[in-house]
Parts: C-alpha cells; structure tokens; sequence
C-alpha cells in the first residue's frame, strides 16, 4: 500500500495523514464525519473484557509521534482498567484495511465487549480522551478516588486590615512603597508603583493621565504620600534581576539614596513606558519578565502573566504555542506544548495546575486571579505551597484542564480577560 501524506493545514483535521492509495488531499475525510455511526465498520475485538484504546499510526508521522506519550501516559495510569493499543499501519499495512481506516492517527474506542463507540481521526489530547470516554458513559476510572486537592474553605481567615493589603497582588502593602488611588468615596491600595501599573493595564479603555492624576505614592525618605507623576522614582534591580522602584517627592533625597543604593533616576513619563513595555500575551497586563511564563509561538517570544494566562496564548493567538513554566514552590521549570489546542506534551509528567478561586455572592466559584493561579511539578509541592497560604482557596485540575479552560473562551470573553469588572 502507498501511503500519501498530505500537509496538515490542507485538510480539515489538523495533523492527519492520508492512509489511501489515489486519494487527492482534499478528497480527505474531515475528523469530524468520523462518529460512532460508522461502529460496524470495523472488525470486533474478540476476548476484551477491559474498554479499549486502539491508536493506528505510524512511527513517523508527526502527530502520531506526539500521540505516543499520551498513550504511554495512559496505559500506566489506566492498567487494569482499559487496554490501550497502538499500532503501526506503515510496518503493518493490513491492519489499515482491517480497521477500515482512511487517515491515520485513528483512534477507535471499544467498551468491554469488543464493540466499536467512537473512532476520531487526527491528534487527540489526553483531556479529549478522557472526555469522550465518559461521553460515551464508559467508566474508566474503575473507582480511582478522585484525585486532587478541593480547598473551598480558607484553613485560617485573612485577618490582615484592607489598608495594609495590596488589592492587585495581595501581599502586604510595603508602608515605604504603599501606592494609592484615590477615587469619588473610596481609595485602592497598592503595594507599589509596579502593581498601579498592573492595576492600569487591567481598566478597559483607561485614560492614562485621568488615572494618573489620581496616584498618590509613598515618599521612600519621609514615609508621606506624594503625588505620582511629579515623584522622582529610583530605579534599581534586585538580585534576580527584577526591578525595583523607590519614590521621592524631593530630587535631592534620591540622589543622595542613589550613592548608596545605585539605580537611574528617572521620572515617572519613563517608570510608565518602563513598566508598560512587556504585557502578557492573552490579558495584556503589565508583567516582569520575571514573574511570568515563558511562551513560544512560531518564532516568537512572549509571556503569560500567570501559568493560566500562559495556556491562554493559545486560544488568544489560535497558535500552537511552548510555555515555560516556574513551579510556584520551588522554581523548577514545567515544560508544556499545545497542539491544536490540546496538549502536546509536558515535562515532568506529574505535573499539575492550582486553580485559584473564590465563592462570589452568587454562591458561583469564579478565578480569584492571576495572583493566585501556578504550576507545580507534583502534588506534594502544591500541598506545601497550600500550607504556606492559609486563606487560600481553589482546587487543583490538570494541566490540560488549564488549557481546555482557556480554549473554551469566545473572542469576546479572551478580549475581557482578567480586565477589572469585566472577568466572570
Ligand atoms: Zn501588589
Ligand atoms: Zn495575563
């Protein structure tokens, strides 16, 4: 049998081979018509007493290689509860006609008895698998507990008074960075410019110089507010290379701060175009390169503000996308790569997702924000990273759920993600 291969974007399903001798690309089935309509078509399994995955592809075919290790990931996690089979039509062409398939990867789902349900035709992701096992009312999970930490009540209350508690990041409001907005009746506190200019990047359609007019911020030698856009601010690094700000009403005070502690002294029209120059790729917030994920989309390089925001790259840009992610623990790199919106791949394995979030007055869980969202490399480091955060609340989900999350969102909801009132 001659196998053609087709370039992926020219056919409907992104990253399927055409398996058939003589058949033109555009005469490929889309993935799509693939359906459980179609379940007589193949030969039954005889003897199965465990549902079954069966994967048709090849060695070399590229999504067929990334299918591998969601295959392999599978047959360990699942043993004992679904056989999970690949096979290589290139090396065992009869099997392509067995089967009946037209494309390759397929991958056929069979309950315990042998009979076909469902059959999909190009790369299917974990979550999907999963997903369309329990579509298909097939209970693979054989009992498992449901794995994953739920914290829906906070194990201690947050007894910290609002004006000492930044209310973009939550962390105490440094007394000698405390930044504040004064608005009609009431005023936001800020632990620091950097976190005014987060705030800024969250307003839809925000006038800079209204907002600005509005900014108070502390005076690093007195400890008084002054206002923001006349402050002289010092501008320094800190160890990890991450910026660090310090404000002062009088030019004398920070030059004299600078012979000790270097940094440039620049006004605030240069602080904002400082601060405001990396934006997370899905929300546009203002972000330290070192705070965010790494995320690669062809040969770009961008940052998701967040682990969360990081997935959403790739329902923003409709791209596959590579993030690099720190652990919130520990600082170990998590690896992941998203392919046609599913997940490609992600190093370490045991990798998981926290999902921060908080009971509104609806009674609704919604995301408590990109401050409370992270990647760890395991569940113990989440556990530990939960220990250390008492009021916190959320619960743990795969990764592939964070991406799934994210793909989910219309244009609309992606255009007010993370923007202040506008996020539900
Ligand atoms: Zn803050
Ligand atoms: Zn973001």
């Amino acid at each position: 049998m001659k196998i053609m291969i087709v370039a992926a974007l020219a056919v409907a399903v992104i990253g399927a081979v055409a398996l058939k001798k003589g058949r033109a690309p555009n005469e490929s089935k889309p993935a799509t018509t693939a359906a459980a309509g179609e379940a007589s078509k193949s030969a039954p399994v005889t003897g199965a007493k465990l549902p079954k995955l069966l994967d048709l592809g090849a060695g070399k075919c590229i999504p067929c290689k990334m299918m591998a290790p969601i295959l392999e990931g599978l047959k360990k996690e699942y043993a004992g509860k679904m056989d999970v089979e690949f096979i290589d039509v290139w090396q065992n062409p009869a099997a392509g006609e067995q089967y009946k398939i037209e494309m390759i990867p397929t991958q056929i789902f069979y309950d315990a008895g042998g009979k076909e349900l469902f059959r999909h035709t190009g790369f299917f992701g974990k979550e999907d698998i999963l997903g369309k096992w329990k579509e298909l009312g097939v209970d693979i999970s054989g009992g498992k507990p449901s794995a994953g930490i739920v914290r829906e009540t906070p194990g201690a209350a947050d007894t910290r008074p609002r004006e000492a508690v930044c209310s973009m990041c939550d962390e105490d409001a440094n007394p000698k960075t405390k930044t504040v907005v004064k608005g009609q009746s009431e005023q936001r506190v800020l632990c620091g410019p950097h976190c005014y200019f987060i705030y800024f990047s969250s307003i839809v359609g925000a006038d800079p110089k209204a907002e600005e007019a509005k900014v108070s911020v502390t005076d690093w030698a007195s400890g008084n507010l002054a206002a923001a856009t006349t402050a002289n601010y010092l501008y320094g690094m800190d160890a990890k290379g991450r910026a660090t700000i310090k404000a002062f009403a009088d030019k004398d005070a920070a030059t004299k701060e600078q012979q000790s502690n270097p940094g440039n002294l620049v006004s605030w029209d240069v602080l904002r175009s400082k601060e405001l120059a990396t934006r997370c790729v899905f929300c546009d917030r203002a972000v330290y390169p070192e705070d965010a994920c790494g995320v690669k989309f062809g040969t770009t390089h961008g940052h998701g503000c967040c682990t969360h925001c990081s997935m959403g790259v790739a329902a923003r840009l409709k791209q596959d996308i590579e993030v690099e992610a720190k652990d919130g623990l520990t600082g170990e790199l998590i690896r992941v790569k998203t392919l046609d919106g599913q997940i490609a791949s992600l190093e370490p394995a045991t990798a998981i997702a926290w999902f921060g979030q908080k009971k509104g007055p609806d009674g609704k869980w919604a995301s408590a924000g990109c401050f409370k969202q992270g990647f760890f490399v395991n569940e113990a480091n989440l556990q530990k990273w939960l220990e250390a955060r008492p009021a916190m609340t959320g619960r743990q989900i795969s990764i592939a759920q964070a991406l799934a999350d994210k793909m989910k969102l219309s244009p609309e909801q992606i255009a007010k993600a993370c923007k202040l009132g506008e996020c539900k």
